[in-house]
């Protein structure tokens, strides 16, 4: 929570500080919500979060008296509960691979917002949590990422089934991946796939390819898609979001570099417009950099 709390630094130092000056010492009026409107907005919470926040706290003030202690609890409250809703939704408040079972994550992401690094650090935590892993390096198309991939495995001893032919068909990957997995009763595939094409319609292509491929070796498996975005994009990355989620039957998004970024605000964005869980977070660049996403959590580092 510390090092959360750390990683939140910018985000935070804007919006609490810009938060609890506008909230002072009086008891909140409509001129103070307007205040928390701008602070919410600047953090990249998003127009739709901050007016569900926003309206609830609102309607409070036309029948009550708040004062600001209550304002912020309320506020808290109102977040997490945008935050939630879609992991209610999913039925499943935390994401963990189903044991003794084979689980198949994908991950897709335009690249630099830390996909690799996510496959890495995901890997690591697999096996810190007791489950057998294996990765698929199936991000063929960028010459240096296979051997990314091999470097994060071998930190973590997770074997990385790759194909060292020059342009190798992700398929074949994931092919030898899935087979490697059933012979073995490995609990969990890591599937790296390629963000270098330029158009997200490719990107799109390319994960549906993948999860079909997925469907039709291991229809047992029970499958992730999880999208990597770039905290730091603030807005730009929420966009990706929602052209990624209808077309590639999105089910999670991965939050990266929370550290240092003042947008930390986009995950309740992402969470409200686009409807996705956030599974994970990643706050830096260390192995064990990323944690299970927790509303709870989340909400006090940004709010602490
Ligand atoms: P990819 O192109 O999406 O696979 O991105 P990489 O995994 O290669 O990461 C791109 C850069 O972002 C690297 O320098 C990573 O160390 C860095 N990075 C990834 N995740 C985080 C994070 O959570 N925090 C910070 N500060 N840097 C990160």
């Amino acid at each position: 929570l510390t090092r959360l709390r750390q990683g939140l630094e910018k985000t935070r130092q804007g919006l609490v500080t810009q938060l609890l000056d506008n909230l002072g010492d009086d008891p909140l009026t409509p001129e103070v919500v307007d205040g928390l409107e701008t602070t919410l907005l600047r953090a990249d919470v998003g127009v739709e979060a901050t007016d569900r926040a926003l309206g609830a706290l609102r309607q409070r003030l036309n029948q009550e008296v708040v004062d600001p202690a209550e304002g912020l609890r309320f506020l808290k409250e109102q977040l997490r509960a945008i935050l939630d809703q879609p992991i209610e939704a999913s039925g499943q408040p935390l994401l963990a691979p189903r044991r003794e079972q084979l689980n198949v994550w994908l991950l897709v992401g335009v690249n630099g917002v830390g996909k690799t690094t996510t496959l890495g650090k995901l890997a690591n935590l697999a096996v810190r949590s007791g489950y057998s892993c294996l990765i698929a390096a199936a991000d063929t198309f960028r010459a240096a990422a296979v051997q990314q991939v091999q470097v994060w495995g071998e930190r973590s001893k997770v074997p990385v089934i790759s194909n060292p032919s020059a342009n190798a068909d992700p398929a074949a990957v994931v092919y030898d991946a899935i087979g490697a997995a059933q012979a073995k009763g490995t609990e969990l595939v890591l599937v790296d796939t390629a963000g270098r094409l330029q158009t997200k319609h490719n990107l799109m292509e390319e994960l549906s390819k993948v999860r079909r491929i997925v469907d039709k070796l291991a229809p047992e498996a029970v499958v992730e898609s999880l999208l990597v975005l770039d905290a730091s994009q603030g807005q730009n990355g929420l966009r990706q979001a929602m052209a990624f989620a209808k077309a590639a039957g999105l089910t999670g998004v991965v939050l990266t570099k929370l550290d240092g970024s003042a947008r930390g605000g986009v995950a309740l964005a992402v969470a409200s417009e686009a409807g996705l869980p956030i599974r994970f977070i990643g706050a830096g660049e260390g192995i064990r950099d990323l944690r299970p996403f927790n509303s709870f959590e989340f909400v006090e580092a940004l709010l602490a």
